[in-house]
């Protein structure tokens, strides 16, 4: 049985249970929108990461009633001026409002990095994060980053999105080759969810986080 029982604001289930796995030890659950029918429709049209965390996180714990993370990631690549940056979901729609599959979003990435070398690949996956408790307000925010490079073909089936494409220089293996416990120490969520489990910790048990 869990403690506590918070919403992560995103219809994917595989950041769901990324987010679970962190928070098992503090016994703190989480479910995200996928579990739910009637859900409101966040307009994600921030021009950065945290505005889009900070939409998803208030809407959600307002229409919900529940303490929420509003959660925003996505890809930068160096030589591609930062992209797909905040349309990473959406990279390969031409309109950049809808969803595009994992399967299109990797064949353009490698189509726009055709002719770049090894060496120009440099890329890194950005994760900000915002909590809101019950009412709707901020509690506490945070975004972290990891870093890597783009290969040439894709490795590996763990992960999602990008993972099969983005190595991990020092492993010298992509996340969707790694185990995912390597991807649960390192990755931008990890890192960024690091941040946010004191103010969740101290929240959800009543005690005023440090200042
Ligand atoms: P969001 O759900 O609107 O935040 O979109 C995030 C998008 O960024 C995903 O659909 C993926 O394309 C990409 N992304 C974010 N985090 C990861 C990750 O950990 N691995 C692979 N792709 C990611």
């Amino acid at each position: 049985m869990f403690k506590t029982k918070i919403l992560l604001g995103t219809n994917n289930r595989k950041k769901g249970i990324e987010l679970s796995e962190l928070l098992f030890p503090y016994e703190i659950g989480v479910c995200t929108l996928a579990d739910f029918k009637d859900k409101p429709e966040v307009i994600e049209d921030g021009k950065t990461f945290i505005e889009n965390a900070r939409k998803k996180a208030i809407e959600n714990a307002r229409f919900f009633g529940m303490i929420t993370i509003g959660e925003d990631s996505g890809l930068s690549v160096d030589t591609l001026g930062g992209e797909p940056g905040i349309y990473s979901a959406r990279f390969a729609s031409n309109t950049k409002n809808l969803n595009t599959t994992d399967e299109a979003n990797n064949k353009l990435l490698l189509e726009k990095l055709a002719s770049e070398p090894l060496e120009k690949r440099t890329a890194f996956y950005t994760c900000a994060a915002v909590i809101a408790d019950s009412s709707g307000k901020i509690i506490g925010e945070a975004e972290q980053y990891c870093r890597g490079r783009i290969l040439f073909e894709l490795s590996g089936n763990e992960g999602f999105g990008y993972d099969p494409l983005f190595e991990i220089i020092e492993y010298h293996k992509t996340f969707g080759a790694l185990c995912p416990a390597v991807k649960r120490a390192i990755s931008h969520r990890a890192r960024t969810m690091r941040k946010l489990i004191p103010i969740i910790i101290s929240y959800t048990t009543n005690i005023r986080p440090f200042r």
